[in-house]
């Protein structure tokens, strides 16, 4: 192990599908220590207890590992500077917590949810943005120790200063000012006694010896209670680095409405690996026309943190096809691209389970394209005549569509199970039977009306793309809606 070169970290929250943004961020972080012979470490920031699973925090190992990025020291490696799950780190983070208590720094607010809501509420009518008020900040010691005794439920604050305000350099932005009275006095220790993000990541990248904060440019306003948080422990900061986020063509912030964001999307599609970060890694360097076919080294070769490319990252999808292709065509050697397939297709079991449920439904092998096909295929061909056989009109088929939509991201698990039940709910709901609201799921699915049975399909699938089937069938039924 290293010990003179930077330490950066990728820090994901597993609370959601992994993101293509996650691995954007870790990429840069992954180039950064390999160019500068530093080492790329993986935290998993789990502190919110309601939405972290270890589904998810698997998924997001599965991701990363799928990318190729490789990492010296995390959850499921170890290191020197472990536990690196926070949920695991509990017990470190409490005496922190007290230190600031004692210094000053802190205080205790024992402000109920409802007294809050209130403040917001009255801050919102008078059309001030919500801030926690103060109404704790001078309590009495005695005051404080009377009702921690009572058993009173109560958080643990930092306090802000009130003039002035925080003066940083930033990597990326350069100098930024930020006016100390419109920081949030942030809860740092919760009722449960979890830290919140904020505390958690300030001790784990001091703990851990982080030298250089890469991140999304959604922290940068977090940075003055980060920064204030350092100074209070009396703790050296880290350099900063935000990175401006991946916007979609039309510049809006990337997200799963307009373009697929889960890495499972695009594995299950059958973008190469090394092609997605190959795109990913360009947002960060500046190369001539011509040099844009890279390898992980090559990027990282390239990789120039005092001069990055300021051409801001558009997800620009054709772009990806193109690299895809290239480098499908030009670095797979055609014992590559077999191995590539097979495994490609056996993802998440599609193959084999998909042929188990094809067995008692053909006479012939040569239907098993025809039967089984969607689910390795990229696009159903949907269209309007796809659903015309339906026995629901556009409108009920659509009002479907939409229901089922919305309430399968409410799934916490992905199986066939789950998505049974939900299902089952989705048909109470909209006061139908079952049958009349999986025909037109069952053409979302698989561009026809005879395939395999549903909900194992939709398994197989994958959230990402069952969401973004779903969304294409809305779309086209949408444009039959009224024409009927
Ligand atoms: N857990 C945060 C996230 O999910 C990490 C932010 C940071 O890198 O400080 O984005």
């Amino acid at each position: 192990m290293s010990t003179s070169g930077p330490r950066v970290r990728i820090a994901p929250s597993p609370t959601g599908e992994p993101h293509v943004g996650t691995v954007y961020i870790a990429l840069f972080n992954y180039l950064f220590a390999k160019k500068m012979g530093g080492e790329f470490i993986l935290r998993i920031e789990d502190t919110d207890a309601t939405r972290s699973t270890p589904e998810f925090e698997q998924k997001v190992l599965d991701a990363l590992k799928w990318t190729g990025l490789a990492w010296a020291e995390g959850p499921d490696v170890g290191g020197p500077y472990g536990p690196y799950r926070q949920s695991d780190r509990k017990a470190m983070y409490q005496p922190y917590g007290q230190e600031l208590l004692d210094k000053g720094h802190a205080f205790r607010c024992f402000c109920t949810p409802e007294r809050l809501e209130q403040m917001r509420e009255a801050q919102r009518a008078a059309g001030k943005p919500p801030k926690y008020d103060g109404h704790c900040l001078n309590l009495k010691a005695e005051e404080v120790t009377a009702r921690m005794e009572a058993g009173e439920a109560s958080v643990i604050r930092m306090k802000i200063p009130t003039e002035g305000s925080c003066d940083f350099h930033d990597g990326v932005y350069g100098d930024v000012s930020i006016p100390w009275d419109s920081v949030d006095m942030q809860v740092l220790i919760k009722g449960d006694g979890m830290p919140t993000y904020h505390m958690a990541n300030v001790i784990d990248d001091h703990l851990m010896k982080i030298t250089h904060v890469a991140r999304g440019e959604e922290w940068l306003a977090s940075v003055p209670k980060h920064i204030l948080l350092y100074r209070y422990f009396g703790w050296q900061e880290p350099v900063w680095m935000h990175l401006s986020l991946m916007r979609n063509a039309d510049k809006s912030k990337l997200s799963k409405r307009k373009n697929p964001t889960s890495i499972s999307y695009y594995s299950a599609l059958g973008y190469l690996p090394e092609a997605l970060m190959n795109f990913l890694g360009l947002f960060f360097i500046q190369i001539a026309e011509g040099e844009e076919l890279l390898s992980m080294d090559e990027l990282a070769e390239k990789f120039d943190p005092d001069n990055l490319s300021k051409a801001g990252a558009i997800f620009d999808i054709q772009k990806l096809d193109w690299l895809n292709g290239r480098w499908i065509r030009e670095k797979l050697t055609p014992e590559d691209f077999i191995a590539r397939t097979l495994e490609w297709a056996s993802e998440n079991e599609r193959l084999t389970e998909g042929l188990k449920l094809s067995q008692s439904r053909i006479s012939k092998l040569g239907e098993l394209p025809q039967l089984a096909g969607f689910l390795l295929a990229n696009d159903v061909g949907l269209a309007p005549a796809s659903f015309s056989g339906l026995k629901t009109t556009p409108a009920e088929t659509l009002e479907i569509i939409n229901t089922v939509q919305a309430d399968l991201e409410k799934l916490v698990e992905w199986n066939v199970e789950a998505i049974d039940q939900e299902l089952r709910a989705v048909a109470d709901k909209l006061g139908k039977k079952l049958r009349v609201v999986t025909p037109p799921l069952f053409v979302a699915m698989s561009g026809s009306s005879r395939s395999l049975p549903l909900f194992d399909s939709m398994a197989l699938l994958g959230r990402s793309v069952v969401r973004q089937r779903l969304k294409i069938a809305a779309t086209v039924v949408a444009s039959m809606v009224g024409s009927e």
